[in-house]
């Protein structure tokens, strides 16, 4: 198996050591991430600037680019063969509801959906500090062990969240769908050193829908939560609806 892994939060985290150090339990695993922090840039891809690569260590890359960049570079440029697998994080931080629209942990996977790799992004539902990385990436490495045995079913990839508890607190793993959230975070408005106003986004935690059968209801009973994704976004209840307006 090659196993290629990546994320959001940069090369230098945590939770990324902790994903690889776990991997190499399955197989080759070659890292290719942000040379720095690149959380909420979601898809995006780097168009109007060259991107450079720095070998760290044999088998670590990091990327001067988003995940998505990240992505690209290690499956056309540096990787020697087309992975079998990639794995996104584990992100410092819940992956759920809607926010994953937002995220880059989320958004390598997806990439690597696009390119036809089976791809999982697993997150560490917690915002504050923690020491569970270790025991998150060892159900990381149970949750690819079935993918790898399995196969996961055409267009799609895997949503990860782990509640951040030691792995014998941990409740088994509950398919779920993606939730949604009441967004309520406010933004700061203050005033810098200079006397120029400033803004600062996202400083309060959203409300969470706690719907049965969402990845909120798994994460808050200290379930494991795995959502399958695809990249289809259409609305296919609107068409028929649309289908008959007089356009
Ligand atoms: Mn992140």
């Amino acid at each position: 198996m090659n196993i290629m892994v990546t994320n959001d939060d940069g090369i230098h985290a945590a939770g990324i050591r902790a994903l690889a150090e776990a991997m190499a339990e399955l197989g080759t695993v070659t890292v290719v991430a942000p040379d720095r922090e690149r959380s909420a840039v979601g898809h995006s891809l780097t168009l109007h600037s060259p991107l450079r690569i720095f070998e760290l260590h044999a088998g670590w890359y990091a990327v001067d680019g988003t995940p998505t960049d990240c992505v690209n570079m290690g499956i056309h440029n540096m990787l020697p063969i087309k992975p079998d697998l990639v794995v996104s994080g584990i992100n410092h931080g819940a992956n759920l509801g809607d926010d994953i629209t937002y995220s880059g942990t989320v958004a390598a996977a997806m990439e690597a959906n696009l390119m036809g790799i089976p791809a999982i992004a697993f997150s560490l539902a917690t915002y504050e500090p923690s020491n569970n990385f270790t025991d998150a990436a060892q159900i990381a490495v149970q949750i690819a062990r079935q993918v790898i045995t399995n196969g996961l079913p055409s267009d799609t990839f895997l949503n990860v969240n782990i509640p951040d508890y030691p792995g014998d607190r941990i409740l088994a793993p509950l398919i779920t769908r993606q939730g949604k959230r009441s967004f309520i975070g406010k933004i700061v408005d203050k005033t810098d050193p200079r006397g120029r106003k400033y803004f600062w986004v996202g400083s309060e935690e959203p409300h969470r829908n706690d719907e049965p059968g969402s990845d909120f209801h798994a994460i808050n009973r200290r379930h494991i939560s795995i959502t399958p994704l695809h990249l289809d976004l259409t609305n296919h209840k609107s068409i028929p609806i649309l289908s008959e307006w007089a356009f």
